[in-house]
């Protein structure tokens, strides 16, 4: 069982934003920033691509609600919303989880390293994924 499992259940105790029938939301207990804000589902879901729509659906309309709420809060204007799937892209809880993570002026906030490069085969890269769709 997950850290975010046992938090679900009340077993591990957490600052809770939000709650509804499918989302879950509290504080991250190491935040990047002031309002650093976890939104995850009850469905105990390792990945996002193995959601069930209804949650995603949950999800969806819930985080709009939540950043709102996290900037009204903190006086921040900008916010990062990452959300990481797998071990190789820094995932360390194995339960869907979206991070809300204000950016402030002082730098404070996600850093990332954007390591762009030019698109080879776009024509055939999007034909293979609409393919799978
Ligand atoms: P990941 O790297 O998996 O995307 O991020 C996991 C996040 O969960 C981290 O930001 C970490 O601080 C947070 N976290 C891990 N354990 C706990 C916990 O017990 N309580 C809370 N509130 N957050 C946690």
């Amino acid at each position: 069982m997950t850290i975010f499992a046992k938090i679900l259940r009340g077993e591990i105790p957490s600052h809770i934003i939000y709650e509804d029938e499918h989302v879950f939301s509290f504080l991250d207990i190491m935040p990047l920033s002031r309002g650093h804000t976890l939104v995850i589902p009850r469905e105990p879901a390792v990945t996002l691509d193995k959601l069930s729509e209804a949650a995603a659906a949950a999800l969806g309309r819930a985080l709009p609600r939540i950043a709102r709420a996290v900037l009204a809060a903190t006086g921040a204007t900008a916010f990062n919303v990452l959300q990481n799937n797998g071990e190789l892209a820094h995932q360390a809880v194995m339960h869907v989880h979206f991070h809300i993570i204000p950016k402030y002026e002082d730098g404070t906030g996600l850093g990332i390293g954007w390591g762009a490069k030019k698109l080879e085969d776009g024509a055939a890269l999007a034909a293979a994924i609409v393919a799978k769709l």
